[in-house]
């Protein structure tokens, strides 16, 4: 059984660092989601606040000897952005809520950002650099009219900005924003797609060890994959990508990649291989049903309804071990109440389409993530050392306009319907 993610209990190194974030947005959203809505002002995206807290929780004066402090920014501007990504504000606070909440990802990445999930694997917590919380507070208000003008962005949702810091201690800042992954489907196989082939490969001889790897360009290209969407889908896809990529080229963002989850409707949940070690409550259901790829369950009578709420809130409030039925893959209506978007309303993800639009047999769960690295001059210089053994345009940091053009032209190249692919393999196979 593969299990990704450390549940943060009270053993756990950051115990304290993760339960301070956690009480430190309780307190934030709660304190911003009591007041009555208004309009943004530009004063809004420049806000930030200071709190002192003890260890129970309980906000101190700003004199008194303090257990941690926590400072929320923009608050008014996030709570419109997690309005306008269609979140509910209660469940938000519940789903980060909850003491031992939180499982830790370690870090995935090289930058030695630390990623954790929500109890409910909805949100990602990911510690980020001075930098990029610097950036993101200067490029917010091009964020915000972007995510007003595009709903259906595919870029991360950002959903709050904050920091904390211990007596003595570092600070420590971190976004929360959208978990890409569902919680209650297998992810058969995962990747991260750059539009580079430097350095974009993940040694496939070690995939027997890591099967739940995350793969890079150059596996994909080696498995002659695509994107399968028919013209519907394609051009909505496309068109999406095209504007977000406008976006970060004229933000001079540079690094970001295309994330992608499979989730193979034909092999369903038997493979037991969750994209996370999420234990979810699932009640009804049965396997036969994904193997007929149905994207949405019949409607749950009012009493299964409440009988399911009522499991929720036990889940949360308690933190009652659950345990994930494997041979069902229903989920409580809260769970399927964020994803109304395009690009995330086909059971949390997007479903491929053959030629003909008619649903194929996957579906995708994908997004555009790590879009906080301006093009500054660390990466400059990494450009300049790597630049002098690499022919320059495959070099993954190359400036921001060709990072982008480059990242576009290849998304574009894998978009083809299962019929396409079929006859270009052909045609290949003649040649
Ligand atoms: P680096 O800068 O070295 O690439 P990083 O620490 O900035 O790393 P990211 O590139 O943001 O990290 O993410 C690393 C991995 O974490 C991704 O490849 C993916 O597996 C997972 N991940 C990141 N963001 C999300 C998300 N929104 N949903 C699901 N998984 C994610
Ligand atoms: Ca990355
Ligand atoms: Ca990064």
């Amino acid at each position: 059984k593969v299990v990704v993610g450390t549940k943060v209990d009270h053993n756990h190194v950051n115990w304290v660092t993760a339960y301070n974030m956690l009480t430190g947005i309780r307190f934030v959203v709660s304190r911003v989601n009591a007041k009555m809505d208004k309009p943004l002002t530009d004063a809004d995206f420049d806000a930030k606040h200071k709190f002192s807290f003890d260890i129970t929780g309980n906000e101190l004066t700003p004199s008194a000897k303090y257990d941690f402090k926590f400072k929320d920014y923009s608050p008014w501007v996030f709570r419109h952005l997690r309005s306008k990504f269609g979140l509910d504000p209660a469940d938000y606070l519940m789903s980060l809520t909850s003491k031992y909440i939180l499982s830790e990802l370690g870090s995935p990445g090289k930058s030695g950002s630390f990623f954790y999930f929500s109890r409910d694997y909805k949100y990602i917590i990911k510690t980020i650099h001075h930098g990029e919380h610097l950036f993101l507070r200067k490029i917010l208000r091009d964020y915000w009219k972007h995510v007003e003008d595009n709903p259906d962005t595919l870029i991360s949702q950002f959903y709050g900005l904050h920091r904390v810091k211990t007596p003595f201690g570092r600070k420590i800042h971190f976004v929360v924003m959208n978990n890409l992954f569902p919680p209650h489907r297998d992810i058969h196989q995962t990747f991260d797609l750059k539009g580079s082939t430097i350095g974009r490969d993940f040694k496939e001889e070690n995939l027997a060890d890591n099967p739940r790897a995350t793969l890079k360009d150059l596996n994909w290209l080696r498995r002659d994959m695509n994107l399968n969407f028919g013209p519907h889908k394609k051009e909505l896809f496309l068109q999406q990508v095209e504007r977000d990529v406008k976006l970060l080229q004229k933000l001079h963002i540079m690094d970001y990649s295309l994330l992608l989850g499979i989730h193979d409707l034909t092999r369903g949940n038997r493979d037991d291989i969750r994209n996370n070690a999420l234990k979810v409550f699932q009640p009804g259901g049965s396997e036969s049903d994904d193997l007929h790829g149905h994207m949405l369950q019949r409607t749950p009578s009012k009493m299964e309804k409440a009988r399911q709420a009522r499991e929720l809130r036990k889940i949360i409030n308690k933190e009652v071990p659950v345990s994930l039925d494997r041979t069902s893959n229903r989920l409580p209506d809260e769970f399927l109440e964020q994803r109304k978007t395009v690009f995330y309303g086909d059971d949390g993800g997007f479903r491929a389409t053959h030629e003909s639009d008619e649903p194929g047999d996957v579906i995708y769960y994908l997004g555009i993530i790590d879009c906080l690295t301006h093009y500054g001059f660390a990466k400059k210089a990494e450009h300049f050392w790597r630049g002098l053994s690499n022919p320059k345009d495959q070099v993954s940091a190359i400036p921001p306009q060709g990072y982008g053009d480059r990242f576009f032209k290849f998304i574009s190249g894998l978009v083809k319907s299962p019929e396409e692919a079929a006859r270009d393999k052909e045609m290949r196979e003649k040649a």
